[in-house]
């Protein structure tokens, strides 16, 4: 099974993707957290996406198929994929289609996690996560239970993204409505699209993906 997690920055993707991937057995693939691993190692995509990413815009569509399709070849991607913040443009959504077809496979869901984006820029700045295991945290309304040891790992080292800041988030935000919402109508046509209330709390919204997740897929 193959899915597309559509929403805003913030809206709860990554969370959800990181649930969905051990109750169904797959890959969570988050461009995002590949662009933030290359540039951490130097790497030349890393050199060519960090000012875009700390601007808020979006990185060229040929470097972001290009890790997805070398990605799509590894073997723990073989029983299906999350995409987490990807497809970002139209280009991309048709590269996926390809992508995945040349490997005899297709997409089953795109859903869409809505939300409000002035909620968003206030759930965004408080948001960090464990150095690491990569576990989620938010200053307001997810603490770990003991203040700075991370539930998932006992780890002690937390960080926060450079991108968080009010006004990268602004941004970020603009190009979701301008470059990612107008694919939305690409996935309706297909009759995939789901579109969720990503306002809801974090085990409402799990509990739809999985009702969602567990029908059978009409082809
Ligand atoms: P995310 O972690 O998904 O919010 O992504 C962080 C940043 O990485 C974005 O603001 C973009 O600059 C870049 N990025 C991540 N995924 C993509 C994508 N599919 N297309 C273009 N840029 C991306």
């Amino acid at each position: 099974m193959n899915i597309v997690l559509l929403g805003p920055p913030g809206g709860g993707k990554g969370t959800q993707a990181k649930r969905l991937e051990d109750r169904f057995g797959l890959k969570q693939l988050s461009t995002g957290d590949m662009l933030r691993a290359a540039v951490a190692a130097g790497t030349d995509t890393g050199k060519k996406a960090k000012a875009v990413m700390d601007a808020g815009g979006l990185v060229s569509d040929d470097i972001i198929i290009a890790m997805i399709d070398e990605r799509l070849s590894q073997a723990d991607c073989r029983s299906g994929a999350i995409f987490d913040g990807f497809p970002r443009t139209a280009a991309q959504a048709e590269a996926l289609d390809r992508l995945l077809a040349s490997r005899g496979s297709r997409l089953d869901h795109a859903i869409e996690l809505k939300a409000d984006e002035e909620v968003l820029v206030q759930r965004i700045a408080g948001r960090y996560s464990c150095k690491r295991c990569g576990a989620g945290y938010h200053d307001h309304f997810q603490r770990p239970k003991t203040d700075g040891v991370c539930d998932a790992c006992g780890g002690s080292e937390f960080v926060r993204r450079d991108d968080d800041k009010p006004d990268t988030v602004r941004a970020r935000l603009e190009a979701y409505r301008l470059q990612t919402a107008p694919i939305l109508p690409y996935y309706e046509r297909q009759a995939l699209l789901t579109r969720l209330d990503g306002m809801a709390t974090m085990d409402e919204v799990t509990g739809q993906l999985e009702a969602l997740l567990r029908k059978p897929v009409k082809r």
